[in-house]
């Protein structure tokens, strides 16, 4: 453990080991992982806020959350435990508004094809999870030569209607977030990164970056308000970028759009033609052990679905799984929040079948980076779900002892060395 939030800390630099207040690495173990769903939960509840969503409850749980990780507090596993898996309810609470919000705000999700071709005029390039500076920024160039395109985890915009049919808003360019340097390089034209995962800019092309309010980056401008009139007018300063071929890219498989396919998916259950649902999802990031994910995707049989979100869908997209009822076999839900839209989908396929979650034929491999991705584990941990792989390694902040409670009590595992053992022990 460490810890240096209190004037005790000992020897003036921090507690290591033990606390001279008392607190011990399991109790710190349980405060980190508190506080890191805490902001999880506070970029999503940032989203739903800036849309008009809020709930009293949700701040009430935050404040008192917060005030059980100060110095001399709290000192009790299982009242943390409980905060910990309330974080998670009121994760869910936030990410039900974020979805209500989005739908209310950019329309019914719709199945969309999209385009990662680039076209000779001048060009945006935004980043990032904040659907509601898409708009603005759209909003914005409207009349203008100025073309839109979407970048990591700004992909899924595309299946809200008044974002994607946006006439200036011309499709989609780029992976997830750990490639931004080569890709912002490359794109030509303004980029505008709403949210993280943002990387410090390179000399190359930090003075065409722009960032919004909570992100911002040395040497690139941070923009305060919803005031884009700079970007664009970098963007045409900078003109045409370059003309590229593309690929389409299907997207738009919000929770509406499976459970409306519901009745064929049931009866294929029932038949035994669709054996198993996968969620392969979550964060992406540079580490050569996430290719386990794209591995364990691609093994998946051909009477299976798998569901995706997050920009770890990037890591197993570049495979051709084909079709099933009628459907892609690899459908992508959305950003990270839209683990709402998975939960909705699981919640709502078990009350079809009359069982609970944790008996449906459901294989959960999560891949994790940063703190949304904690906040969406307690979520589901909250829920009862059992039996979740994380990868591709385990949280520093979770201590053997608290892995074990979690591991006891909900089955949570580490993804494995190999993934095609991990895959068959998941059919067998
Ligand atoms: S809160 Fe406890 S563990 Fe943290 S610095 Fe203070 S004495 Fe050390
Ligand atoms: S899913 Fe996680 S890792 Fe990926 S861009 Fe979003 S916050 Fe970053």
């Amino acid at each position: 453990m460490f810890c240096n939030q209190c004037e005790q800390a000992q020897d003036g630099t921090g507690c290591v080991d033990s606390g001279v207040c008392g607190k011990d690495a399991d109790v710190q173990s349980l405060q980190e992982i508190l506080l890191y769903g805490l902001k999880g939960m506070a970029a999503y509840a940032h989203h739903a806020r800036r849309l008009g969503r809020s709930d009293e409850a949700v701040s009430a749980f935050t404040e008192e959350a917060l005030f059980a990780t100060m110095t001399n507090v709290n000192f009790d596993v299982p009242t943390l435990v409980g905060l910990v898996l309330e974080c998670g309810k009121q994760n869910l609470r936030v990410m039900e508004m974020l979805d209500e919000a989005h739908v209310a705000r950019f329309g019914q999700p719709r199945v969309a094809e999209v385009s990662t071709a680039t076209r000779p005029r001048p060009g945006i390039l935004v980043s990032g999870h904040d659907l509601l500076d898409l708009a603005n920024l759209l909003k914005q160039v409207e009349g203008t030569e100025v073309l839109v395109y979407t970048h990591g985890e700004m992909l899924p915009a595309h299946m809200y209607p008044r974002l994607g049919d946006h006439p200036n808003l011309a499709g989609h360019f780029g992976g997830a977030w750990q490639l931004q340097r080569r890709e912002f390089a490359d794109f030509g034209g303004a980029v505008l990164v709403t949210t993280n995962c943002v990387l410090e800019a390179r000399e190359s092309y930090r003075d065409r970056m722009f960032t919004t309010r909570a992100t911002a980056v040395p040497g690139s401008q941070r923009l305060a308000g919803d005031d884009f009139s700079a970007v664009i007018a970098k963007a045409l300063e900078l003109g045409p970028i370059p003309e590229r071929t593309g690929v389409k890219l299907p997207v738009g498989f919000h929770h509406s759009v499976i459970l409306g396919a519901a009745p064929a998916i049931l009866d294929a259950v029932k038949a035994g033609s669709l054996t198993r649902f996968f969620l392969i999802g979550g964060c992406d990031g540079a580490e050569p052990g996430r290719n386990y994910y794209s591995e364990y995707a691609a093994g998946t049989p051909a009477s299976s679905f798998v569901l995706t979100l997050g920009c770890g869908k990037f890591r197993i997209m570049g495979h051709d799984y084909g079709t099933l009822l009628g459907l892609p076999r690899l459908l992508d839900m959305g950003q990270c929040n839209d683990a709402y839209g998975a939960i909705k989908v699981a919640a709502g396929l078990a009350e079809a079948l009359g069982c609970e979650v944790n008996d449906l034929p459901l294989t959960i491999v999560l891949s994790w980076f940063e703190q949304k991705a904690v906040a969406v584990l307690l979520t589901l941990l909250h829920l009862g779900v059992r039996n979740i792989a994380v990868g591709p390694a385990a949280p520093a902040f979770i201590s053997p002892n608290v892995f074990k409670l979690l591991q006891d009590t909900f089955g949570l595992k580490l993804i494995g060395a190999d993934a095609k053992a991990d895959l068959a022990a998941a059919l067998a």
